[in-house]
């Protein structure tokens, strides 16, 4: 009986070392096939503004005499190598982004509220080119984005402690596809509150939202809803996936809510670590 046990167990545990080598198989090859889909894309992606960049150097070239069309095709020149550029500045963003994940350094006590206020004023050309409002929202109270927090709140010294260069570009991401998904005029609101042992950090627009089918697709890399759009905006398709690998770096989670031709709302939870009374002063 001992030795049919033996055969038993033997073969038990042949048979888990077999799934374990074929789950390994095939987390590996599916690893593999996502670096190749990223490789392909990102030289597509890179092809594309190269491709046309010397495409309208040779049109250039070609009306030399023509001062106008000059101006114009070197105007188009300077765009498209304003994308190669935010292109390849976001691959380094995304690269880091992974990296810390790794090595998660440099975590210090950060207050989210000047944070977010950081971040939004970082963002606040483009929403004035667009003439959209950017408003702050702390416990549900909104507060221009150049004046002081008022008296009596109680979320204004929310710490956290985490990486405070991955979150900082984390909200300056949604802030950023807030603006740029959204009409002229409109209003994108920024607001952190405390809720029980967590801070919420709310980037809310009233743009032109997202289909309910690809809301669970915009955190992949290079998932565009509308890549025409994107791309006349300067996006990159990289952004969400940046935020989300920065946010769960802060161990930190992301969701999103959105109705189209209503808005988007992206909320980042953290784990607070201290909440100094702000209401007491
Ligand atoms: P992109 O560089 O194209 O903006 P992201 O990864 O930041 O790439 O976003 C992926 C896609 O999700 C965008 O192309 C856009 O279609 C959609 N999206 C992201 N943020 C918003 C938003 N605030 N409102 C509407 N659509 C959005």
């Amino acid at each position: 009986a001992d030795k049919l046990f033996l055969r038993v167990r033997t073969g038990k545990i042949a048979e888990d070392l077999y799934a374990v080598l074929i789950r390994d198989v095939s987390e590996q090859r599916a690893f593999e096939q996502m670096r190749r889909d990223f490789v392909t894309n990102v030289s597509h992606e890179l092809k594309t503004p190269a491709g046309a960049i010397s495409l309208l150097a040779e049109t250039v070239n070609d009306a030399a005499d023509d001062s106008d069309a000059v101006r114009y095709f070197s105007s188009r020149i300077s765009k498209e190598s304003a994308r190669l550029t935010e292109l390849v500045g976001r691959l380094i963003d995304l690269q880091k982004a992974q990296d810390e994940e790794q090595h998660p350094d440099d975590v210090t006590t950060v207050n989210v509220p000047d944070l977010v206020r950081e971040a939004a004023g970082e963002n606040q050309v483009q929403a004035e080119a667009k003439h959209i409002e950017l408003y702050l929202s702390i416990d549900g109270r909104q507060i221009e984005l150049g004046n002081t927090w008022p008296e009596g709140l109680t979320s204004e010294k929310a710490m956290v402690l985490l990486n405070r260069d991955a979150l900082k570009t984390a909200v300056k991401n949604l802030i950023e596809n807030a603006i740029r998904y959204s009409s002229e005029r409109t209003r994108v609101v920024i607001g952190v509150a405390v809720v029980d042992q967590s801070v919420i950090i709310r980037v809310v627009d009233q743009g032109i939202g997202i289909p309910q089918a690809s809301l669970g697709r915009i955190f992949e890399r290079f998932y565009r809803v509308d890549p025409a759009r994107s791309r006349a905006t300067g996006g990159t398709g990289l952004g969400l996936s940046i935020v989300k690998h920065c946010v769960e770096e802060c161990g930190g989670t992301i969701s999103v809510w959105s109705r189209e031709s209503e808005g988007s709302t992206f909320t980042i939870t953290l784990p607070l670590l201290s909440q100094e009374d702000g209401a007491s002063r």
